[in-house]
């Protein structure tokens, strides 16, 4: 039986942080009403539908679901009781299945929380950032250290053990003390998951405007933010978190579900603006949808409406050499790595050699395996190791 992951998007968020470039945007008051989240809600049910039919999913094992934004935290609680009864009723979800909703620390509270606790979602992923009022108001986030503490407790009271929070390192105004005491008041309140992804000036953010290309003004370098990684990576360790995949930390067994299946290549359906699906289907072939970014393109491609069906979205036919890219980036990506034999099967193993000479590349025995991994020095030079690589 086919093992899938679901993966569902929500478009909208109370306002628009500096630094982000996923597809979401500010919902105004006039659409932050039970009806336009109805007509979102009906949008994705025949998105299930479709997709299920064309793709053969209805036997399809479901392994975890996960409500990505945005800002899912802003969504009614009716929204989700709905779309997972509609998977329960519709899929087979298995009994351990990790689900997981995205929580913005201000859109926490506890009725919220509960109702999510007795729908069925298991893991909560909440934006903290930083806890620094300065830091999180010039990357305009509306939260503030106190909303992060109340979602945390707010969610240990309605019952929740798994828990992620989010830290982004290397934000204007995060001076080294600043970054010192984030992770320890992030420490303090315990999570069993930490993601900290090191901030990237994307083209499409309020950010970019302001970036001075030539001495990054106001930016931290490239060099601060590897010592920052680097400063994180030991204080981690030291608190027994697994450093499980470049930006992922847990404590043992609480592994992301929903990342690793997607490092480990597995099969998921995506629903929303933007969002991907990846299919093995017959003869080996591997398909990847990539939803179009606008909502209402994306409506109209849901309601039959478009002029040319569905040619907005982006579907692609993986070739047997962007199998193999993929299958080694994304291991690299993990603390396991990838097989030795399997590596240089299509990497000169001069190659490897000298990446484990500069204190990049470890052997490692993974699953009686030996495996070849990244250090954390590696980590840190990812792109330009896999950019090496790539067949
Ligand atoms: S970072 Fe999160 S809350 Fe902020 S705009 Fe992006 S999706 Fe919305």
């Amino acid at each position: 039986m086919k093992e899938i992951n679901i993966y569902i998007h929500i478009p909208f968020c109370k306002s628009k942080c500096n630094y982000c470039s996923f597809y979401s945007m500010p919902i105004s008051k006039s659409k932050y009403n039970p009806a336009y989240f109805k007509y979102y809600f009906d949008l994705l049910i025949k998105e299930m539908k479709d997709m299920s039919q064309k793709f053969s999913l209805c036997d399809s094992l479901v392994n975890g679901i996960y409500f990505g934004g945005g800002t899912p935290s802003i969504m009614p609680a009716d929204f989700f009781s709905g779309l997972l009864r509609y998977i329960e009723n519709n899929f087979k979800i298995m009994g351990d299945a990790e689900i997981t909703v995205e929580i913005n620390p201000e859109s926490g509270d506890f009725e919220k929380l509960s109702a999510l606790k007795s729908f069925g979602v298991n893991r909560l992923s909440i934006g903290a950032q930083s806890l620094d009022p300065g830091v999180l108001r010039t990357a305009g986030r509306i939260h503030d250290k106190k909303d992060i503490y109340d979602a945390v407790n707010n969610a240990k009271k309605a019952g929740f053990k798994n828990i992620s929070l989010d830290l982004i390192i290397g934000l204007p105004k995060q001076t080294e003390n600043v970054f010192h005491s984030d992770i320890e008041q992030i420490l303090s309140m315990e999570p069993k998951h930490i993601s900290a992804y090191m901030l990237s000036i994307e083209n499409n953010t309020e950010f970019y405007k302001i970036y001075d290309k030539k001495n990054g003004t106001t930016f931290a370098s490239e060099e601060c933010i590897a010592g920052y990684y680097e400063i994180l990576c030991e204080f981690l360790d030291k608190a027994d978190y697994v450093h499980y995949e470049i930006s992922n930390f847990s404590k043992p067994g609480y592994e992301s579900r929903h990342n690793i299946n997607y490092w480990k290549r597995g099969e998921y359906l995506g629903l929303g603006p933007s969002a991907s699906s990846f299919f093995k289907i017959r003869d080996k072939e591997e398909i990847r949808k990539t939803n179009v970014s606008d909502l209402s393109i994306y409506a109209l491609n849901i309601l039959d409406k478009s002029e040319n069906g569905t040619k907005t979205d982006f579907v692609e036919v993986l070739t047997e050499k962007d199998k193999i890219n993929e299958e080694i980036f994304l291991s690299l990506r993990t603390n396991c790595g990838i097989s030795l034999k399997r590596l240089i099967e299509f990497v000169n193993p001069d190659i490897i050699n000298n990446f484990i000479n500069a204190g990049l590349m470890q052997i490692k025995k993974c699953r009686l395996n030996d495996n070849i991994a990244l250090t954390v020095k590696g980590m840190l030079l990812s792109s330009e190791i896999f950019a090496k690589i790539m067949v």
